[in-house]
C-alpha cells in the first residue's frame, strides 16, 4: 500500500493509488504530432512524467511508460505539401528533432515510441471490430465512431454530445451525426493512403492511441496522461473507442497536465495547441503564440538555457496549473539553482567528495533516517518526510522543490555554523551528518530527474575547456595585482569578469568562480 494519491479526472477527485497489477505500472502518454520543430509546450508533458516515472520507480514500482508518435494527420499532410517533403520524410525528420530535445532534456525514461504508421494493420482490425459491434459504420469511404451507441459518451470531459468534432470541412453530410467523429479517413487524390476494406485511406488521430495503448499496455492500464487540451475530445473519445470495445475500463487514472501559456499575452504555446477543439480558436491561438519566444524551435531555447533549468523551471508549478511562459522567469529559476551548484562545491571543498560521484538510495525504504544522531540528521529526515510527503500528493513537484531549497540552505548553515572548511572543525560525526544530509539532497533530487550530471557550463569539454584556462589565468593576474596592492585593476578583472557573466568568489581556499546563466 503506497501513500501515493493522485487526482484523476474521470472522479475530479483525488485517489489513492493503486496499480490495476500489483508492483506493475503502465503509462501512456500522448505524444506528438511530428510536423513541426518542438518548442518548449512540447517538453511539458515528458518533464513531469519522467518525473513521475521516477517516483513511482523510487517507490518500488516497475513502470512502463509509452508515447506514442502521431505521424500521419492532416497537419503532417498538409506542411508536407507546403514544403515540397515527403510526408515519411518529414516525419521521420521531426521525430529526430523531438528524440534530441528530449535526449538534451535528461528524458531517458520513456519504453517505447511507437509510431501510427507502424500500427495500420491493428488500426484497421480494431475498426472492423467496432463496425461489427455496431458502435461504427463506413460512409464513402470514411469510418466514423457512432457516438449514440455509447451511452457513457461523456464521462470524461463531464460534458454532454454538442458540438463539432474538429473534423473540418466536408466530412458533416457523411456523418449521423456531427458528434460523430473519424476512425478512418479516405484518401484525397495525391495524399498517403493504405489499402483497406473501405478503400485506400488513413487512421483519424483518435484510433492510434486506443490500439498502441491496449498493445503495448494492455486492455486496462494504469495512468492516461496528456495536456488539458485533450481531455475533450481526444481523450473522451480513446475511452470511447476502447471501452465500447472490450467493456473494460480503459485506464484506471487520467491525469492532465495543465498548458504553458506566454504570461504577457495569455495565448497557450504548450501541448496540442495546435488541436481544434471547436471552430477558429486554433487561428487565434497560434496568432498569439507567434508572437512569444516559447514557440521558437526547442532548440534555440537549449542553446540559451541549461537543460537542468528549463526542467527546474518547468517542475516548479504544479502540473496541474498552467505554465506562465517568460525568459526572464527561467532565468531567475537558472539564478537560483546556483544555491545548489555552489553548495556541491562547496561540499566538495568540505569533503575532498564529488556530489555527483556520492551513492545515494535509488528505493525510498532504503533512504529513510534512522532516528537519532546529530541535529543535522534530525533536521534532513525532516525535509525528506516533507519533501515525500509533497510528492505522494499528487506529484506536487513545485512543493518537493522548495523543500530541496530548504534544505540545501541547512547544510550550509550547518557548514556554516560548524565552521566545517576549516580542516580542524572537521569531527568525524559531524563530517557523517553533512554527507547524509548531502546523500540524502542528491537521493530526492533524483526523484525529479535533478543533478544527475554538472551543468553544461561547469563541464570542462571543448571551447568550455579554453574558457575555463582563461577565466583560471584572470583569477591569477588578478591576484597578482592584489599582491602588488593594484587594487584598482584587481577590481577592474573582477567588475569585467562580472558583466560577462563570470562570478567570482573569495573564499579561504581560494578564489571560487560560477558562470550566470
Ligand atoms: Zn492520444
Amino acid at each position: 500500500m503506497t501513500k501515493i494519491r493522485v487526482y484523476n479526472t474521470l472522479s475530479k477527485s483525488k485517489e489513492p493509488f493503486e496499480p490495476v497489477r500489483a508492483g506493475k505500472v503502465g503509462i501512456y502518454l500522448c505524444g506528438p504530432t511530428v510536423y513541426k520543430p518542438s518548442h518548449i509546450g512540447h517538453m511539458v508533458g515528458p518533464v513531469i512524467f519522467d518525473a513521475i516515472k521516477r517516483y513511482l520507480a523510487y517507490n518500488g514500482f516497475e513502470v512502463t511508460w509509452v508515447v506514442n508518435i502521431t505521424d500521419v494527420d492532416d497537419k503532417l499532410i498538409h506542411e508536407s505539401h507546403q514544403r515540397g517533403v515527403a510526408m515519411p520524410e518529414l516525419a521521420r525528420e521531426m521525430t529526430a528533432d523531438y528524440m534530441r530535445n528530449l535526449e538534451a532534456m535528461g528524458i531517458d525514461t520513456v519504453d517505447t515510441f511507437p509510431r501510427a504508421t507502424d500500427n495500420i494493420d491493428e488500426i484497421i482490425r480494431f475498426t472492423s471490430q467496432l463496425i461489427a459491434k455496431g458502435f461504427a459504420y463506413e460512409s464513402e469511404g470514411d469510418v466514423y465512431f457512432d457516438v449514440s451507441k455509447d451511452p457513457d459518451y461523456g464521462k470524461l470531459s463531464h460534458r454532454t454530445v454538442d458540438a463539432m468534432q474538429g473534423e473540418g470541412g466536408g466530412t458533416a453530410e457523411r456523418k449521423r451525426s456531427s458528434g460523430d467523429f473519424a476512425l478512418w479517413k479516405s484518401a484525397k487524390p495525391g495524399e498517403p493512403a493504405w489499402p483497406s476494406p473501405w478503400g485506400p485511406g488513413r487512421p483519424g488521430w483518435h484510433i492510434e492511441c486506443s490500439v498502441m495503448s491496449q498493445r503495448l499496455l494492455g486492455e486496462t492500464f494504469d495512468i492516461h496522461g496528456g495536456g488539458l487540451d485533450l481531455v475533450f475530445p481526444h481523450h473522451e473519445n480513446e475511452i470511447a473507442q476502447s471501452e465500447c470495445l472490450h467493456g473494460r475500463p480503459m485506464a484506471k487514472y487520467w491525469l492532465h497536465n495543465g498548458l504553458m501559456q506566454a504570461s504577457d499575452e495569455q495565448g497557450k504555446v504548450g501541448g496540442r495547441t495546435t488541436r481544434p477543439a471547436a471552430g477558429d480558436r486554433e487561428a487565434q491561438e497560434i496568432g498569439k503564440i507567434s508572437k512569444s519566444r516559447g514557440a521558437s524551435p526547442f532548440s534555440e531555447m537549449l542553446a540559451e538555457f541549461e537543460p537542468e533549468t528549463i526542467r527546474f523551471f518547468l517542475l516548479s508549478t504544479h502540473y496541474r496549473r498552467p505554465i506562465d511562459f517568460s525568459e526572464e522567469r527561467i532565468r531567475e529559476v537558472g539564478a537560483g539553482m546556483e544555491t545548489f551548484y555552489r553548495y556541491f562545491k562547496r561540499y566538495q571543498r568540505i569533503t575532498g567528495g564529488d556530489f555527483y560521484q556520492l551513492a545515494f538510495s535509488a528505493r525510498r525504504e532504503e533512504g529513510a533516517i534512522p532516528a537519532g544522531g546529530d541535529p543535522l540528521t534530525a533536521a534532513v529526515a525532516e525535509h525528506r518526510d516533507k519533501f515525500l510527503e509533497d510528492m505522494d500528493d499528487d506529484f506536487n513537484t513545485g512543493g518537493a522543490i522548495g523543500v530541496l531549497f530548504e534544505l540545501v540552505r541547512r547544510l550550509n548553515k550547518y557548514a556554516d555554523d560548524e565552521k566545517l572548511e576549516d580542516k580542524k572543525q572537521q569531527a568525524p560525526e559531524k563530517m557523517a551528518a553533512i554527507q547524509q544530509g548531502t546523500r540524502t539532497l542528491r537521493e530526492l533530487g533524483a526523484t525529479l530527474g535533478l543533478f544527475r550530471k554538472p551543468p553544461r557550463q561547469q563541464a570542462p569539454a571543448g571551447d568550455t575547456a579554453l574558457s575555463e584556462k582563461l577565466i583560471k589565468l584572470l583569477i591569477e593576474v588578478r591576484a597578482e595585482a592584489r599582491k602588488a596592492k593594484n587594487f584598482a585593476m584587481a577590481d577592474h578583472i573582477r567588475k569585467s569578469l562580472a558583466e560577462i557573466g563570470v562570478i567570482l568568489e573569495d573564499r579561504p581556499g581560494g578564489t571560487e568562480w560560477t558562470i550566470q546563466s
